[in-house]
C-alpha cells in the first residue's frame, strides 16, 4: 500500500503512541486468548455457529461532525454492525475496529464511543487497525453466535399471510437529526446520536416464531421491500408507529432507527413472548401477501423513499 505524507518526524505521537492509547482504552484479554497487540487476535470459538458481519461509518456520509461528536461517530459504528447480528436473532462476541482518520483526530474521545458501545452491547473489541487518512472512518467487524445454537432468522423466510411486525416506533432518529440542524433541544436527539442494537428482541422473536427479519436501518420503506425481495412476497401495510416528535414520513422514510422489523404466521405466541420477557409488545402493521414486490399501504403503492449510497456503476 502506498502512503503519502510519511514524514514520521515533528509531532508528539505518531504510529506507536496512537496504538498505545488504543491499547490502553481497551480491556485486557482473558486468560488463554490474545487481542489487541500481536498480528492476530486468538479466541474461543463460541458454541452455537458463528455470525460475521462488518459495517462502516464515514464522516459527512453517516456521520456529521459538526452535529455529533467523535464519541458519538465511534458508537454508532459498533451499534449500527451489532445491529446487523441482532436481526438474525443473535448476539455480539468479538469485535474488530478499523479507524482512519485524520491525524489530529482525538483518538482518546473516538474510542470512549467504541467501548462504550461494545460494552453496551456486551462485546469485546479484540484488535483492529489504525490509519490516517482525510476523513474519519471507523470499519467494524463482528463475531457473533445464535444463543442455543439453531439457525438464524433470515430475510427469506415471510410467506403470504405472515403477520408483519416492529419492535418500536419509528422516525425518532430522523427527527433527532432534524432537531440537531435546526439547534433545536428534542428527546429525540439521543436516537440520533446513540443508535442501540435490539438484541434482546432479536433473541426473542427468533425463539418465538419469527420467519423473517432485518433491522431497519435504512428507512421502513426500503428494509421492508428487502424482505418481500428476498421472500418473494408482497406486502400491504396498514399502519406505522410513529415516534413521538417524528412524523409519518420520518417513520417511512427515516433510517436509522435500528427497530427489528420482522414476520410470523402467528402473531398472538410472539407479543406473549415478548411480554414475558418484559419487552416492549411488537405492533401487528399488516400482513405479507401473494403478490411479489406489491407494496401498499394502505390502499395505495408505498414509494421507496428510504436511503441508498449513490453508487454509479458503469455500464
Ligand atoms: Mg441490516
Amino acid at each position: 500500500v502506498a502512503r503519502t505524507n510519511r514524514t514520521g518526524s515533528g509531532s508528539s505521537g505518531g504510529e506507536l503512541a496512537a496504538l498505545e492509547l488504543v491499547r490502553s482504552v481497551l480491556p485486557e484479554a482473558p486468560p488463554g486468548e490474545v487481542w489487541i497487540g500481536d498480528d492476530a487476535a486468538f479466541v474461543a470459538p463460541s458454541p452455537g455457529g458463528l455470525l460475521l458481519t462488518v459495517d462502516t461509518v464515514v464522516e459527512g456520509v453517516h456521520a456529521d461532525l459538526t452535529l455529533v461528536g467523535l464519541d458519538d461517530l465511534g458508537w454508532r459504528a459498533v451499534s449500527t454492525a451489532i445491529s446487523d447480528v441482532a436481526a438474525m436473532g443473535g448476539r455480539p462476541d468479538r469485535l474488530l475496529v478499523s479507524v482512519a482518520a485524520p491525524p489530529e483526530t482525538d483518538l482518546r474521545v473516538l474510542y470512549a464511543g467504541i467501548v462504550a458501545a461494545a460494552h453496551r452491547h456486551g462485546a469485546s473489541v479484540v484488535g483492529g487497525d489504525l490509519s490516517t487518512a482525510p476523513l474519519v472512518s471507523v470499519a467494524v467487524a463482528v463475531t457473533g453466535h445464535i444463543p442455543g445454537g439453531g439457525p438464524p432468522v433470515l430475510r427469506s423466510g415471510a410467506r403470504a399471510g405472515d403477520s408483519i411486525l416492529v419492535t418500536g416506533p419509528l422516525g425518532g432518529a430522523a427527527a433527532g437529526l432534524r432537531a440537531l440542524r435546526a439547534a433545536t433541544p428534542s428527546s429525540l436527539v439521543d436516537a440520533h446520536r446513540r443508535p442501540v442494537a435490539r438484541l434482546d428482541e432479536g433473541t426473542v422473536a427468533r425463539t418465538s416464531g419469527a420467519t423473517a427479519m432485518i433491522d431497519l436501518s435504512d428507512g421502513i420503506a426500503s428494509d421492508l421491500r428487502r424482505i418481500a425481495q428476498a421472500s418473494n412476497v408482497g406486502v400491504s401495510l396498514e399502519c406505522v408507529p410513529v415516534a413521538d416528535g417524528a412524523t409519518e414520513h420520518d417513520a417511512l422514510c427515516g433510517g436509522d432507527d435500528y427497530e427489528l422489523l420482522f414476520t410470523a404466521r402467528d402473531p398472538g405466541p410472539v407479543r406473549d413472548a415478548f411480554s414475558a420477557a418484559g419487552l416492549r409488545v411488537p405492533e401487528v402493521l399488516g400482513e405479507c401477501t401473494s403478490e411479489p414486490a406489491r407494496i401498499l399501504y394502505g390502499d395505495s403503492i408505498l414509494p421507496d423513499c428510504g436511503y441508498e449510497h449513490p453508487w454509479e456503476i458503469p455500464t
